[in-house]
């Protein structure tokens, strides 16, 4: 068997693997294999790549790629080890950012190899040289939309910069004309190649990206992560089709269109048009209700809290993106187990997008050891809220907010919601009256029901599982009785 003929074969059985593994994460299970898989899939690939180029090379070409390689998992390595969970979005942003900047320099590279050996020399030659021509423009351009948009998705994950969409005078017409230009520009350039049209493209998508991702608002920033995310494979699709690498190409394709799926899954879970999302043109629309005088919250201790728990029925606990921030889901965990103990029906309601993360909810409860049958997903829960004695919102916001039912005019309108004011009693965890990451205020807050817990949410559950009364009483009397005091 000759190397080339081994490393089809690696490539068959590395692409296998990356399909079992999308298969492994869809279930908690088996989403610890299928991590596993990845990295087989993903190790032979590099090593079969690295053989198939060594035939190519002089020795030290390859000594420079094995070079590259340690450097950049060491780099990879050493970023995934230090990475806090809230910075994951982060993160991943930054990756896909190094897809698309990659997949502009394959593409420029594969240009310039043309231009400058010229095409009979190369590859490619005759009637596909066209083919190549597009090949290249099209991964240059995917590759510079997926670069920009992740940085800026990158800068206002981070907060570096606002979160509040970039609105632009005729920002739909800005991105169509674009998309036209993009057109023109691709049979242009087929036609008649040449450094100026190379960077007219380079130049047009590194500002659409930009611009896609810039116009977008932060509520909807979790669609955006898994949309770059899809980009990002195709351009790693379209540097496949130009290196002539088999194994990129399906891998691309894998993650492209398993990105494109989430897209969807979480557009319909926040009630958004696909399309509108793909032509950034949603969450545009002015914030309003945020400067609305919204009356007076009540502020509530922990002892009262405790009091509250010990005398209710049942308890929804819905997670936000603060108990990850807190890193509260230990305490969570145990004061779940105190409940149960005495009796008290205690479940989780998680919404789809509660967090930074797609599930970024379910991996820190499965940290912590709570058991998966009482954490249910928000539309398992929501019908019993009306039903549920207390309900503790620890460091949600956007994703209890009733404006996105209430008020036609909030930027989260429409966003389905967990209808926590529903419950008897609501407890909301967190250190401020700041808005959340929509940067819309919440009229929960304001509530009757709501009592206002301030403060650091593990030291908050911390304090109530001291004050909490020892035993095994079960639910008393009445959950009135212990309603707090207004502060
Ligand atoms: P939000 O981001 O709306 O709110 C989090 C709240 O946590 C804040 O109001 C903050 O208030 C509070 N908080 C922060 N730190 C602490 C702390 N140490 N202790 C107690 N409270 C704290 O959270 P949600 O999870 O409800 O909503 C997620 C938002 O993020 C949505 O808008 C979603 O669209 C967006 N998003 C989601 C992604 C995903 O994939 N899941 C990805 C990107 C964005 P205070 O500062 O007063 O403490």
């Amino acid at each position: 068997m000759t190397a080339t003929t081994a490393s089809h074969a690696a490539d068959l059985v590395a692409a296998l693997l990356f399909v079992l593994s999308l298969a492994g994460l869809s279930q908690h299970r088996t989403s610890r294999a299928g991590v596993a898989y990845g990295i087989a899939g993903m190790a032979l690939a590099l090593v079969a790549t690295v053989v198939v180029a060594a035939q190519d090379v002089s020795a030290g070409v390859v000594a420079l790629i094995v070079l590259a390689m340690a450097l950049g998992g060491a780099a990879g390595l050493w970023r995934a080890r230090r990475v806090e969970m809230t910075q994951m979005p982060e993160l991943i942003a930054v990756l896909h950012s190094f897809v698309g900047l990659a997949a502009v320099l394959v593409g420029w590279n594969g240009y310039l190899e043309v231009e400058s050996h010229g095409a009979a020399q190369t590859r490619v030659a005759g009637e596909l040289l066209g083919i190549h021509h597009a090949e290249v423009f099209i991964g240059v351009f995917i590759g510079a939309v997926t670069f920009t948009g992740s940085v800026v998705a990158y800068l206002k994950l981070s907060a570096r910069i606002a979160s509040r969409p970039l609105v632009l005078p005729g920002k739909n017409a800005l991105n169509v004309t674009a998309l036209a230009a993009f057109a023109v520009l691709t049979a242009w350039f087929t036609a008649a190649p040449g450094l100026g049209l190379m960077i007219a493209v380079t130049v047009l998508a590194l500002a659409l990206g930009w611009h896609l991702v810039a116009s977008i608002g932060g509520g909807d920033m979790p669609v955006v992560v898994s949309m770059l995310n899809s980009y990002s494979g195709w351009a790693a699709a379209a540097a496949g089709f130009l290196l002539d690498n088999d194994l990129l190409i399906v891998t691309g394709a894998l993650v492209g269109s398993s990105g494109a799926y989430l897209s969807y899954i979480m557009c319909r879970a926040m009630n958004r048009s696909f399309l509108s999302v793909i032509a950034g043109g949603f969450g545009i629309e002015a914030p309003s209700g945020a400067a609305q005088e919204q009356g007076e919250h009540r502020e509530v201790r922990a002892e009262e809290v405790a009091a509250l728990l010990a005398a209710a029925r049942s308890v929804v606990i819905t997670p936000g993106y603060g108990m990850a921030v807190a890193q509260a889901q230990h305490p969570v965990a145990e004061l779940t187990r105190r409940l149960r103990e005495r009796g008290i029906e205690v479940r989780f309601g998680v919404h789809p997008v509660a967090g930074r993360l797609p599930g970024h909810m379910n991996v820190l409860l499965a940290e912590a050891k709570v058991p998966y049958d009482i954490v249910l997903e928000m539309d398992e829960i929501n019908d019993d809220l009306a039903a549920t004695s207390v309900v503790l919102v620890i460091g949600a916001n956007d994703t209890v907010n009733p404006a996105a039912m209430d008020d036609p005019a909030s930027p989260i309108a429409g966003m389905p919601v967990l209808r926590v004011w529903e419950a008897e009693q609501v407890v909301v965890f967190k250190r401020s009256m700041a808005s959340g990451y929509a940067g819309v205020q919440n009229p929960l807050f304001f509530r009757e029901n709501t009592g206002m817990l301030f403060g650091d949410a593990k030291q908050s559950v911390e304090a109530i599982l001291q004050a909490l009364p020892e035993g095994h009483g079960g639910p008393a009397s009445a959950v009135r009785q212990t309603t707090p005091a207004a502060g």
